[in-house]
């Protein structure tokens, strides 16, 4: 059967690992660049984009990584890995140096980190995924808990990537009918047309080809039907 690696240079990499090993699957932490060569499908876990880049580059993964995405590795990110399989981080985060973070890239989008807001750090609200699969027992169409941790969206998705699931716009922590913003309830706002428009919904889960990627944390509320329909792209069965 598929082997599934996890990054494990930093962040939630047992959750992961617990979640395949729950579905009867193997996973396997990756730390070296060599033990990419034994897996069939790679998680990319939550926790800190920029202290994963920074370890992938020193620890050479960085680069196999990279190549292996854009070769057709399956790969699934949760949170910070969302935003290190996006092509473009809206605000990315600059080291000492003034570096910008840099990312494995292969989604193309731009993602947002933190987007949530500063006043909750984390929230959780029930979803509509779409494509999910259906033979464990919970059916494939039933909400799923989404639990987000300093989260990322997505804002911008290029024509070869497919929503799966968004936050109303109402149900964000940020949302409400008067968020503060002066002149937001003006029809001319001082940004030009549309300025004061607010977009009904965020991005929160995507798929392209052999990439898959949530803003939230599936493997830390029981949810397994998102590593299951990863484990069925592996296999090629979805
Ligand atoms: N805010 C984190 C980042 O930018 C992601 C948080 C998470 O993975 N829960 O990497």
């Amino acid at each position: 059967d598929v082997v599934v690696g996890v990054l494990a240079v930093q962040g939630d990499v047992r959750e992961h690992i617990a979640t395949i090993e729950s579905l009867g699957g193997r996973a396997v932490p990756v730390r070296r660049a060599a033990e990419l060569a034994a897996i069939d499908g790679l998680i990319l876990p939550g926790g800190e984009s920029t202290t994963m880049d920074k370890l992938t580059r020193t620890f050479g993964l960085a680069g196999p990584l990279r190549e292996l995405i854009a070769g057709g590795l399956p790969v699934y990110g949760s949170c910070a890995g969302m935003i290190l399989l996006s092509d473009v981080i809206a605000d990315p985060a600059t080291d000492r140096n003034g570096d910008p973070q840099q990312t494995f890239g292969g989604l193309d989008m731009v993602v947002r980190r933190n987007a949530f807001g500063r006043q909750r750090e984390s929230f959780e609200t029930d979803l509509a995924f779409a494509g999910l699969a259906t033979t464990g027992p919970v059916p494939g169409d039933d909400p799923v808990r989404a639990v987000f941790i300093r989260a990322p969206w997505v804002e911008k998705v290029g024509a070869d990537v497919e929503v799966l699931a968004q936050v109303p716009a109402a149900e964000t922590p940020q949302a409400g009918p008067s968020d503060g913003v002066p002149g937001s309830d003006q029809g001319s706002a001082p940004g030009g047309p549309g300025a004061d428009l607010e977009p009904v919904a965020r991005i929160v889960a995507v798929r392209s080809g052999n990439l898959l990627a949530t803003s939230f944390h599936p493997e830390v509320t029981g949810e397994r039907r998102v590593h299951e329909l990863f484990i069925r792209m592996i296999r090629g069965e979805a």
